[in-house]
């Protein structure tokens, strides 16, 4: 049985791919207001506790109108740089409800944050002696590392021996010496073990470890386990997704019996970014050029990393749909051996390698699935190519444009005159 996400979701409402990439030229992101407001509402009813909360991650993408609706949904953010904060506020996040996470900031970014009234996670002994310097008797939260990390590629397992983040439970005497030498209260602690799990166990594990780590410390108003919740990149050969309700319940238990333990209330955050954005998010691109090359059929779109870096990055699989002229999805049992590359001149830019696909003609279109995560947030210039547009399906299936496309003019926007 094949399996075709748009169609089982209806996810181009009343429009279809032809007429958008006619509106708002190709490539282009869309995204589906209801699949997005589904995760959001997953994730809320994720943890039974009263104190429960999530963190959106941000950096996943900071669209200003998809932050508006998961702000809406009720959820806070996590942010990596004041950039991020600056554009979670404009969509309405308000500074208690950001947490920043920051890696290796310089004084300047640190002191614009704790000026906004932004919680700050530092994530090493010499950030954390920089933030007493700053901010004597001020509040602060301190990034473990528990020592196990999990996630789709070495780039992004961010707990561990081998990663730049986090502090090392060893160091706990050295973080106390801090906090007392310049008068911090450690209001909370988190964790972020890497991104992709499919199967619970890792997370839980990790999320056992911080709470022993928190029983270090006095005072702690939350303690954040992370995010890297999976989502099914292989839906078309099915894949199954995350267990959420099984993951739900073991955290909900670890909590219960951690509050009992202790007499203790704090707040407990996950910190999701991919789970919450990737499968609401689709590119769209077009198809210039076919060709056979020692007999492999190359498909040549506009779909380069410039435009989704995932592929060539972190060599990521999305599946691929395939639209005709006339924007109808294809699903023709002929099959053939393809490889969908881009238009930047470097031959890593592939968005699939040997995927059986329709037969194409220039013309048609194509679909990456699950593009909402990691795809325009990482969109470049590079070779001077024009970011997408981005535009939303609302729930009542209507297209609305929440992007535009860049412009040549954009190209030349930061040069000054000599
Ligand atoms: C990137 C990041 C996340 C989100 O990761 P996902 O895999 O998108 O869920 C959460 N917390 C921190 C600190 C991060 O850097």
């Amino acid at each position: 049985m094949e399996y075709y996400f748009t169609q089982e979701t209806n996810f181009f409402g009343n429009t279809n791919p032809r007429e958008l990439l006619d509106k708002y030229g190709s490539p282009l992101y869309v995204y589906n207001e209801m699949i997005l407001r589904k995760r959001c509402r997953e994730i809320m009813e994720l943890v039974d506790y009263q104190k429960y909360k999530v963190n959106y991650s941000a950096k996943a993408n900071s669209n200003l109108h998809l932050l508006k609706i998961i702000h809406e949904e009720g959820l806070h953010a996590d942010a990596v740089s004041y950039g991020e904060i600056y554009v979670l506020e404009m969509a309405g996040f308000k500074p208690q409800e950001i947490l920043f996470t920051s890696n290796n900031i310089s004084k300047d970014e640190m002191e614009l944050a704790i000026n906004k009234g932004v919680t700050i996670s530092v994530d090493s002994l010499s950030q954390l002696e920089q933030f007493g310097r700053i901010n004597p008797g001020g509040t602060v939260a301190v990034r473990f590392n528990p020592g196990k990390g999990a996630g789709h590629s070495e780039k992004v397992i961010t707990a561990g021996n081998n990663t730049k983040f986090g502090i090392h439970p060893e160091y706990i005497p050295e973080v106390k010496h801090i906090l007392r030498k310049y008068n911090l209260r450690l209001i909370g602690i988190n964790q972020h073990i890497g991104s992709l799990f499919m199967d619970p166990k890792p997370y839980i594990e990790a999320a056992k470890s911080i709470l022993s780590i928190a029983e270090n410390f006095e005072s702690l108003e939350f303690i954040d386990f992370g995010g890297g919740f999976g989502i099914p990149y292989r839906k078309q050969t099915g894949e199954k997704k995350l267990n959420v309700k099984l993951l739900g319940d073991q955290l909900t238990s670890l909590i219960h019996d951690w509050v009992n333990k202790h007499q203790l209330q704090p707040t407990f955050l996950v910190e999701p970014g991919r789970y919450i954005i990737a499968e609401c998010g689709i590119l769209l691109g077009t198809v210039h050029a076919t060709k056979q090359n020692n007999n492999t059929t190359y498909i040549g779109t506009d779909l380069g990393f410039n435009v989704l870096l995932r592929p060539a990055m972190y060599d990521s699989y999305h599946d691929i749909e395939v639209y005709s002229n006339n924007g109808a999805l294809i699903k023709d049992n002929e099959r053939i051996n393809s490889t969908v590359v881009g238009n930047i001149c470097e031959s890593g830019d592939i968005i699939s390698r040997n995927r059986m696909l329709p037969p194409v003609k220039e013309g048609y279109i194509i679909g990456v699935m699950d593009a909402g995560a990691y795809g325009y947030s990482m969109c470049s210039n590079y070779n001077n190519r024009l970011r997408p547009a981005e535009v939303i399906i609302d729930k009542n299936g209507s297209d609305i444009l929440i992007r535009r496309r860049d412009t040549f003019e954009d190209l030349l926007r930061n040069f000054t005159t000599i």
